[in-house]
């Protein structure tokens, strides 16, 4: 997908959740695009809506209402094994806690997205070593998890999102279990990823992590508003 065009193309997006009776709308009305080659994060305090947001984007969940386009396709009514492709192969995840299974090595987890994806068992090693060698961790191919610090632990998860080749890396709070130190270390990667050319959608609460990014939008009660017009809402005191 050539630089400049939509990959991601919210429109209207809406979302409650439904516990017993009560109906509690979380996202209200999202129109959001990201361009192919973009690093965007969404800057928003807890309970805003984020994660809700990204799971949204990476079908892991779906809206009430509202259209979304993921490159050209609609992502509505999609069977859950379709779903699943496009989780496998079109999106990269990174979480706030690695989300690692804990009994393999950082190369049995970087390899277990290439089983879901059928690619040769020949292959798989030489892949996942090759995105293990991207995020400098080549080394530590047989450690557990447990084994591993933090951010190296994030760097396994990096490598993991990437070794399907997709376009787009989600991250949710990519930061939030590291110190600042670390947490610069895994924003240069990922800038340097978006660099290699691909799409980067960081969420995030934390003001400095989301400066890495090329653009900021602003998540507020489930609304997104760009930069100008979080300004004007702090400014009109509803901030
Ligand atoms: P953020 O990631 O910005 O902290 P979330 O998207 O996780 O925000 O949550 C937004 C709101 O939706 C919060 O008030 C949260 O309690 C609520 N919420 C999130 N997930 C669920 C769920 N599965 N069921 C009910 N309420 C939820
Ligand atoms: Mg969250």
């Amino acid at each position: 997908m050539s630089a400049g065009k939509p990959v991601i193309s919210l429109t209207d997006i809406t979302k409650s959740y439904q516990m017993g009776d009560v109906h509690f709308p979380v996202l209200h009305g999202i129109t959001f695009t990201v361009d192919a080659g973009e690093f965007v994060s969404v800057l928003g305090p807890s309970g805003s809506g984020k994660s809700t947001l990204m799971n949204i984007i990476g079908c892991l969940d779906v809206p009430d209402s509202g259209t979304y386009m993921l490159g050209r396709r609609t992502v509505k009514g999609l069977p859950e094994r379709t779903m699943a492709r496009i989780r496998n192969r079109d999106i990269g995840f990174v979480f706030q806690s690695f989300q690692l299974l804990p009994r393999i090595s950082a190369i049995e987890n970087v390899m277990l997205p290439l089983i879901y994806a059928k690619v040769p068992r020949a292959q798989r090693y030489a892949r996942a070593m090759a995105e293990l060698e991207r995020v400098g961790l080549a080394d530590k191919a047989n450690n557990l998890p447990r084994q591993l610090s933090g951010g190296q632990q994030q760097r396994v998860a990096i490598a993991r999102a990437l070794v399907t080749r997709p376009r787009i890396l989600l991250a949710d709070e990519p930061t939030g279990a590291l110190d600042r130190a670390t947490g610069a270390q895994i924003m240069d990667i990922f800038q340097s990823l978006n660099k290699e050319g691909i799409t980067v959608v960081m969420i995030t609460h934390d003001q400095k992590v989301a400066s890495f990014a090329s653009r900021i939008v602003y998540i507020l009660d489930g609304k997104l508003y760009s930069k100008e017009e979080y300004a004007a809402l702090e400014l009109s005191g509803e901030g």
